[in-house]
């Protein structure tokens, strides 16, 4: 028997990647982490822990890509998926006495920041021989640590806050018990899918710099949503709405102050209706003046980003779905860098200007 060393292959190990999953499981508080090569091939890896006698429980408001992962796996019978409103508590009995094995949840959401109570879940999943995972994409390990929720598995998509450059692709799978690591971690080389690692190399660059970016993404957040907010509630004004989990008068404020430790640099925010305008060109004089925030779907980079879900990350869905998701055709999301704020706002209310323009005198615009 010859010697077998540690690092022969990078497909199943690779020192570098080694170090960023070391690093993802101490922030995470879990037994090990599985670096992989998207946040949606960590999805794919969990999927593979789902078989065909199974049943997961899925958010009916989650990012579309595990939307489309999950439902295209049920339709050729992987497993079975069942999309619930997590905060309808009779359509949560009601799938948790069908005796599902897995409950999937994504918290703070996607685009309108609600959050879901993970200790909650982990309470029925429990009851019903249930385990949890959870996306915690948008939170970061900083910000919300589902594993000491009583949660078995953490996925990521590194892309966003953890890499924070938006420079690199990556995720990770991050399991609070050894057992369900080993099986993940088989997975993952049996099918390929680790990551790179020169991936992991920048990533770990991203990750010393994530306490200061996240506060710095937040302060913004904090000023940002505020200002819209106090714009909001004057008359006539050009923003309809804004979600962002800080504000005292979000729905989940409560919630996000007692399983959050911070709340975040992602909002969202709603122009208002005008009159013999389409919501569409409200939202193009909206966006039209933009320079230095670029209209891009992705998130968590240190350049603030901004996104037209009804056109762009939620285009999949069908309009009467994103309707009674709340999802509005005048809806903006909000990725906020770390810029200096007032430039970030005078874009922003240079933007509303443009709006409010439209609604003094939407023939002439
Ligand atoms: C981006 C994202 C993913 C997918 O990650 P990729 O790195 O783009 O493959 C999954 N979940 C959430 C919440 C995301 O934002």
């Amino acid at each position: 028997q010859l010697e077998r060393r540690t690092y022969d292959y990078t497909r199943s190990g690779n020192p570098t990647r080694d170090l960023l999953g070391a690093a993802l499981a101490d922030l995470e508080g879990g037994a090990a982490a599985v670096v992989t090569a998207s946040g949606m091939a960590a999805l794919a890896l969990f999927a593979q822990l789902l078989g065909r006698d199974d049943v997961l429980v899925v958010p009916r408001e989650v990012y579309g890509g595990s939307h489309r992962l999950f439902h295209g796996l049920a339709a050729r019978k992987a497993f079975e998926v069942v999309s619930v409103d997590y905060r309808d508590e009779a359509e949560l009995d009601a799938v948790a006495a069908r005796g599902p094995t897995w409950f999937w949840v994504e918290t703070p959401s996607n685009p309108l920041l609600r959050l879901t109570d993970i200790a909650a879940v982990v309470v029925k999943a429990r009851s019903v021989g249930a385990r949890v995972a959870v996306d915690n994409t948008f939170a970061s390990p900083l910000l919300q640590q589902p594993l000491a929720l009583g949660c078995d598995l953490v996925v990521h998509s590194t892309t966003k806050y953890l890499n924070g450059h938006s420079d690199v692709v990556g995720g990770a799978v991050i399991a609070r018990e050894a057992a369900l690591h080993d099986e993940v971690a088989w997975w993952a080389n049996c099918l390929g899918v680790t990551g790179a690692p020169f991936d992991a190399f920048l990533t770990l660059r991203g990750l010393r710099t994530l306490a200061l970016r996240l506060r710095a993404h937040e302060e913004n957040a904090a000023c940002i949503a505020e200002r819209l907010e106090a714009l909001r509630a004057q008359d006539g004004s050009a923003v309809a709405d804004v979600h962002w989990p800080g504000l005292t008068r979000h729905a989940d404020h409560a919630l996000a102050r007692r399983q959050q430790r911070g709340f975040g640099g992602m909002l969202s925010f709603e122009l208002a209706e005008v009159r013999g305008v389409s919501d569409i060109e409200v939202v193009r004089a909206f966006t039209r003046g933009l320079t230095s925030i670029s209209v891009a779907e992705s998130l968590g980079g240190v350049e603030s980003l901004i996104a037209h879900p009804a056109t762009m990350t939620h285009k999949a869905m069908a309009a009467e779905a994103r309707a009674s998701a709340g999802i509005g055709d005048r809806l903006l999301r909000l990725s906020v860098g770390i810029e200096d704020v007032e430039d970030l706002w005078a874009e922003l209310e240079a933007g509303i200007a443009r709006v409010s323009r439209l609604v003094l005198a939407p023939a002439a615009s």
